[in-house]
């Protein structure tokens, strides 16, 4: 079958929420993929940043091909040999007490959202059913119906409510509107450090800082989505700590398989976590033993390849190299890390058709919005594949 063959079956008969780049894919190694015609591809999304270690790092193939010989799944209705050493792994390499294992980075936001409502109302005494929590505009959570309730993206909502109450919406970057958002009924706000999907978006120097302070004055839990930008994507192993901040709690997703199983976790202490009861809450997959197996190995990798150190090099190298384009049509070139935003101007017709061309040149990469497209290359990625893709960028970026 050719490229145009595959691409009618899947419109026939797949759901239409989906519009990608036609661009086959069958194989990937490391930094690159090849389409079903054998053309070769810099891959400079990484799966939104699932793909950290590269596609099929040999250390997780292993591990998933071994275990799942092995064994797969038990549910959690039995204990299984490779979850506590799953565990222990986050524990070590975050400092956190405790961790929930789910499948689905959407799945792992509704579980925090749970248990920040729990811990409302178990240990800060707020009035039952009245707990709120407060959400940034521009967020990107996920796509259940609960997250897209507190969406700012009226396209992701218009056609889904009724919706769930509970989320206050404030101005991302604004501590001021945060005060003013706070009641005694507040028990959690929640924050992407990095609004990835919005476009990049950086907030203002030390307000993950204060946000963790006014939280801790009121009494409030911090909810950090690192899920795109955790896992040493931005040269911390979390977007948070390039402001000292250690949120109450963690939510990671993506990489944690780097790319080979879906696999998300909360990360918290015990006064948070521990306050689930056996039944309250669960997933027949999550915590199984082959997702645990894979996740260890992602981790070792991220470790091992001390890919949150590669990440800041590379990141800075290839956003002080971008800056050099000469490109009339850039308007701002922002990042951390390998999560880089190139925003253009809207004159210049849509990021879309420059990763078209791109595309065209042997690059992958993505719009994200309508005028940013977004590099994120796995994190593996050698400096002189970053020289590479720069010279086909400035030149596509110049058109
Ligand atoms: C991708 C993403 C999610 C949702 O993860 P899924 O695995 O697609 O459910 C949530 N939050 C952020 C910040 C993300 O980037």
């Amino acid at each position: 079958m050719n490229t145009k063959e595959y691409i009618e079956l899947e419109d026939k008969y797949g759901a239409k929420n989906y519009k990608p780049l036609d661009v086959v894919l069958t194989e990937g190694k490391g930094v690159w993929v090849w389409d079903v015609e054998g053309k070769k591809y810099l891959d400079c999304l990484s799966a939104y940043s699932a793909l950290n270690q590269g596609h099929c790092h040999p250390h997780i193939v292993e591990a998933m091909l071994e275990q799942a010989q092995k064994l797969a799944l038990t549910s959690r209705a039995f204990r299984n040999d490779k979850l506590g050493l799953f565990y222990k792994k986050l524990v070590d390499l975050t400092g956190y007490e405790r961790v929930l294992p789910m499948n689905s980075g959407a799945e792992a936001v509704e579980s925090a959202i749970k248990i920040a409502r729990k811990w409302a109302y178990v240990t800060k005494g707020v009035p039952k059913y009245e707990a709120e929590i407060i959400v940034a505009a521009g967020n990107f959570h996920g796509r259940t119906v609960t997250i897209v309730s507190f969406s700012t993206e009226d396209f992701y909502r218009e056609a889904f409510g009724p919706f769930t109450p509970g989320f206050k919406i404030v101005t991302y970057g604004n501590i001021e509107e945060m005060k003013a958002a706070i009641t005694p009924n507040t028990a959690a706000v929640m924050l992407e450090p990095i609004q990835g999907e919005n476009g990049v978006i950086i907030p203002p120097d030390g307000y993950l800082k204060a946000v963790a302070e006014l939280c801790k004055e009121n009494n409030v839990l911090f909810i950090a989505d690192e899920i795109q930008t955790g896992l040493c994507r931005t040269g911390k192993w979390f977007a948070a700590q390039h402001e000292g901040v250690r949120p109450d709690v963690t939510i990671i997703g993506k990489a944690l398989s780097g790319g080979m199983y879906p696999i998300s976790a909360v990360l918290a202490d015990d006064p948070v976590l521990g306050l689930f009861l056996p039944g309250e809450h669960g997933s027949t997959f999550g915590g199984s033993p082959l997702a645990a197996a894979v996740a260890v190995a992602a981790l070792e990798v991220l470790d091992e390849e001390h890919l949150a150190e590669r990440a800041n090099e590379l990141g800075n190298y290839f956003m002080s190299k971008l800056r050099e384009i000469d490109a009339p049509m850039v308007k701002e070139i922002r990042g951390r890390g390998l999560l880089i935003g190139v925003e253009l101007y809207p004159e210049a017709g849509g990021a879309r058709r420059y990763c078209e061309m791109l595309q065209e040149a042997g690059i992958l990469a993505k719009e994200t919005h309508d005028h940013v497209i977004r590099f994120a290359p796995p994190l593996i990625i050698e400096k002189e594949t970053l020289d590479w893709a720069i010279e086909i960028i400035a030149d596509v970026l110049k058109r």
